[in-house]
């Protein structure tokens, strides 16, 4: 079928670009393979997925991912950037569906030392309440 074409090309890219990186439990959510809260899926451009966070930090905890495996953020490309440009305008836009009006926070987790605990990039979006500043 054309999903498992895309999967294949999707993983290939990745291979090619990071090595190969063991998948994480997202990619079963981008197949589909164990359920998830989607909120957004790109139709057009097949590049993204958001889904809510199973550990919500807030009224409101969806991370926006890549459907390509990109690790971590330290390893990204030059050639990510519209990849990362795109991602970012899916969580503005699904911030406001979702409500958000007063504002929300944006979070990406790096490592180790960022506290990252899911190897496949991922931004954090999470409102509903007030922010603190600095994070933890
Ligand atoms: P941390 O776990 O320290 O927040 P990350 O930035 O790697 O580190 O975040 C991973 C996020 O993925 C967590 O907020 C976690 O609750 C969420 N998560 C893990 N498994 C699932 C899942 N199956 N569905 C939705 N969210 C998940």
């Amino acid at each position: 079928s054309s999903d498992e074409v895309t999967k294949s090309r999707l993983a290939a890219e990745a291979q090619k670009k990071y090595g190969n990186p063991p998948p994480t439990i997202f990619s079963k959510i981008i197949n589909k393979t164990i359920p998830a809260d989607i909120i957004y899926e790109d139709t057009a451009k097949n590049k993204s997925l958001a889904f809510r966070d199973v550990n919500p930090q807030g009224p409101v905890h969806f991370l926006v991912i890549p459907k390509t495996l990109i690790p971590r953020i330290s390893l990204v490309a030059d050639d990510d950037t519209e990849l990362l440009g795109h991602l970012l305008v899916v969580a503005s836009k699904v911030a406001k569906k979702e409500g958000l009006t007063k504002g929300y926070r944006l979070v990406i987790n790096d490592g180790p030392l960022g506290a990252q605990s899911v190897y496949h990039l991922h931004i954090h979006v999470i409102g509903g309440r007030q922010m603190g500043w600095p994070p933890g």
